[in-house]
């Protein structure tokens, strides 16, 4: 049995991925201050919380609805993680914060699924607890809010360019109120450029996407595997990786990416991206989603609006019986997310009862900008169905 999604869960390389209009370009972090490309938005944190001066002794304040990959940069800085708790729709809970701040200096606060949070609001608390605000826009690189860019509100923000753009590695840090100049970033090495290159080809190819590219890629694609073997016969096993775990799916933080520049290729991909498509696209696609759940039982959006200034990166849905709602879709091979599952361990729902709910009972469905619509339309088929079939309708 073919147990592969049937599309993508993230956004692949296609034809039309890179034609930017002249048309204004919507607003997004990299319009939030000083950028500087990295090859995770872990990778980013590490260096966001060096600036801030997170260390010994200190604590930071995380969300215990989070993605685990946040915790490992805490932890490698030497400071502690202090799990503040959000609300059933995902707000930061301040007034929790508010009982947390012994010892904190940094509070990093995420913009789940690309939904903003009232960053006036959390600014002016930080500002009166002498905090530090570091913006997680991982989900959240596009948007806006009071007129500002996503990720302005930040002392620092940090993105997961990999999670928008159709490329195998990529995070960035920005900050609209210091400068990055003397942060220093060195080239991962060729074979790291041609990994990040022939991996983001090949997925566009795994899925269908490159059409009549596909015969010329058959070459350089052989070359890679011909290349991975050689090196790793060198280097030897596991230690010789020519790109972070971080774009596998894994929650690490390997220290020698630290220091790493994300890859020309990616770099340019996102530079020649229409990212006025990405942004229609996605809100389309989740606006689409939306209006077919709004005729279902047993689940419906976490948020139920989708408002201006907000390019989402999945469509978020509350369920009845998460576990249940993802058996099926998994078995139609629907691509799914379940944001949040598993939490860092020891984060549980006596940490936050909120956070341990969501997590159980989110399912987030891809909408990302590659989808084709004829994907989009098997993914309400299989919704459909996988909803009129609940045995407690
Ligand atoms: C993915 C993610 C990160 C980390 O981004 P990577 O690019 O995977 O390192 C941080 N925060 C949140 C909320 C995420 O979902």
């Amino acid at each position: 049995m073919d147990v592969r999604p049937r599309f993508p869960l993230a956004p692949v390389l296609s034809g039309s991925a890179l034609w930017r209009a002249r048309a204004p370009q919507p607003r997004s972090v990299l319009q939030a201050g000083a950028v500087r490309h990295v090859t995770s938005g872990r990778v980013a944190i590490v260096h966001a919380l060096r600036a801030m001066g997170a260390g010994p002794g200190t604590v930071v304040l995380l969300p215990a609805y989070h993605s685990a990959a946040i915790v490992p940069p805490v932890l490698w800085c030497g400071a502690t993680a202090v799990f503040y708790k959000v609300r059933p729709d995902t707000s930061v809970d301040l007034d929790d914060i508010a009982g947390k701040l012994a010892g904190a200096t940094v509070l990093l606060v995420t913009h789940y699924f690309g939904f903003l949070q009232d960053m006036p609001a959390i600014r002016a608390f930080c500002d009166a607890h002498s905090l530090l605000l570091l913006e997680d826009c991982a989900h959240s690189f596009f948007g806006e809010q009071a007129g500002r860019p996503v990720g302005a509100f930040g002392d620092y923000a940090i993105a997961s360019s990999m999670k928008f753009f159709p490329i195998y590695e990529g995070g960035c840090i920005v900050s609209a109120r210091h400068s990055l100049a003397n942060l220093t970033l060195h080239g991962a090495g060729m074979g790291f450029e041609l990994k990040s290159l022939l991996a983001a080809l090949e997925n566009g190819f795994a899925y269908g996407r490159l059409g009549p590219l596909s015969a010329v890629l058959a070459l350089p694609l052989r070359l890679r595997n011909y290349l991975w073997n050689k090196h790793k016969r060198a280097r030897g096993g596991a230690s010789a990786a020519l790109a972070p775990s971080s774009s596998d799916s894994s929650f690490q933080l390997e220290p020698v990416w630290i220091d790493k520049r994300a890859s020309l290729f990616s770099r340019l991909v996102m530079a020649l991206s229409s990212t006025r498509r990405i942004v229609a696209r996605r809100r389309g696609n989740y606006q689409r989603l939306a209006s077919v759940l709004a005729e279902l039982r047993g689940a419906r959006p976490l948020h139920a609006t989708l408002p201006d200034g907000v390019c989402p990166w999945v469509f978020p849905m509350l369920c009845d019986d998460g576990d249940a709602l993802a058996a099926r879709l998994l078995a139609a091979r629907i691509p799914l997310l379940r944001f949040g599952a598993p939490a860092w361990p020891g984060v549980d729902a006596t940490t936050c009862s909120n956070s341990a709910a969501l997590g159980r009972n989110v399912i987030a469905l891809p909408c990302h900008q590659a989808l084709l619509d004829s994907e989009l339309d098997a993914i309400i088929v299989a919704l459909r169905e996988a909803l009129q079939d609940r045995d407690f309708q």
